[in-house]
């Protein structure tokens, strides 16, 4: 018997010590995450834990589609995302491997410092394509339904909650602040 779910990348699946990571999943810190926005497939025989992607087929992309991506690495200036698949019908938006970047100066009207100040690597993020080629995708977040849709808590990892406005960890109370789409927690990838 397995188990089955929907899960956002980030999202934690089990204990390292019950699962093994199999496909589509990551092992951190002695916890077993998805690594893709999929279906949970746990396999009580074989002790291991898989994300299914909910995938079928390509559809080409460009510019002002909208995506999910996460996080993956985020600096001062530029930050790199991974492109979640996702279908509508039985078309598939994005290829499991596309990644994007999303520069400073695209996060929101205003002047950013440093994309470190709005993002943390983990985060699920619905984003607008402004460029893509066969090198490269560039994503903006400058728009009220562009931004963080889920954001994991800093120190503990649990999906953190809008309360009065802010970012706050239901497990550990820390607050945290993000870049948000105007319906962040609302469980929507892409509206
Ligand atoms: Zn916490």
């Amino acid at each position: 018997m397995s188990e089955k779910n929907v899960l956002f990348p980030g999202d934690v699946i089990a204990n390292e010590e019950e699962y093994l990571p199999g496909k589509g999943t990551f092992a951190d810190d002695g916890q077993v995450s998805a690594a893709n926005y999929g279906i949970m497939d746990k396999d009580d025989k074989r002790r291991e834990a898989r994300v299914e992607p909910l995938t079928h087929v390509p559809r080409p992309m460009g510019h002002g589609l909208l995506v999910a991506g996460v996080m993956q690495q985020v600096r001062d200036n530029v930050a790199f995302v991974s492109l979640i698949p996702y279908t509508e019908g039985k078309v598939r938006w994005v290829a499991p491997q596309d990644n994007a970047v999303l520069r400073v100066a695209n996060v929101r009207r205003g002047y950013v410092n440093s994309l470190k100040d709005e993002f943390l690597v983990g985060d699920v993020i619905r984003a607008k394509i402004i460029h893509a080629d066969d090198d490269s995708i560039v994503l903006t977040t400058d728009d009220k339904n562009l931004g963080v849709i889920k954001a994991f808590c800093d120190r503990c990892r649990t999906p953190m909650e809008l309360r009065k406005g802010e970012l706050e960890c239901p497990s550990c109370s820390w607050k945290g602040h993000r870049k948000l789409a105007d319906d962040y927690g609302a469980g929507v990838l892409i509206e």
